[in-house]
C-alpha cells in the first residue's frame, strides 16, 4: 500500500508546477497593468522604419519587427513620439528600454520619448493581412 502513496507524489508536483505557471502569468499581467503607460495603450501600433524614418500604423497584435511593405525587410520597429522635434523615433523592445534609459530618449534632443502622440498625416496604414 505504500507504493500507492509514493505514486501520488509526481502528480502533486505536476499540479504545483502548473500552479506556479499560473502565478507566473498572473504576475506578468499584473506587472503590465501597473505600468505607467497602462492607461495610454493605443488601439493602433505606431511603427517607424529604422532606415527611412517613415511612420506606419498597424494593428496592436502586429509582430515586431514588422516587414516594410516595399522592401519586405523587417526594418519597422515600434515608434515613440518626441514632443520636442515632433518626430516618431523607432525604439528597441521594452526589455532593452528598461535596461538602457538612453534608448527611450530622442537621439537629437535627448528628450524622453512618449509612447503616444499625434500621428503624422503621412503615416501609412500597414496591411498585415496574409
Ligand atoms: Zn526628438
Amino acid at each position: 500500500m505504500t507504493v500507492n502513496k509514493h505514486s501520488l507524489l509526481p502528480v502533486h508536483l505536476r499540479m504545483s508546477r502548473r500552479l506556479w505557471m499560473g502565478i507566473f502569468w498572473m504576475g506578468l499581467a499584473a506587472g503590465c497593468g501597473s505600468g505607467e503607460t497602462s492607461n495610454a495603450i493605443p488601439d493602433t501600433l505606431v511603427l517607424a522604419d529604422v532606415k527611412t524614418g517613415m511612420v506606419f500604423t498597424a494593428p496592436p497584435e502586429t509582430a515586431i519587427p514588422a516587414k516594410h511593405p516595399q522592401t519586405g525587410k523587417p526594418t519597422l520597429l515600434r515608434a515613440w513620439y518626441c514632443p520636442r522635434c515632433r518626430t516618431w523615433h523607432p525604439v528597441p523592445p521594452s526589455e532593452v528600454l528598461q535596461r538602457n534609459a538612453k534608448a527611450g530618449k530622442c537621439p537629437k534632443t535627448g528628450v524622453a520619448l512618449q509612447p503616444t502622440g499625434p500621428l503624422p498625416a503621412n503615416a501609412i496604414a500597414l496591411d498585415v493581412s496574409p
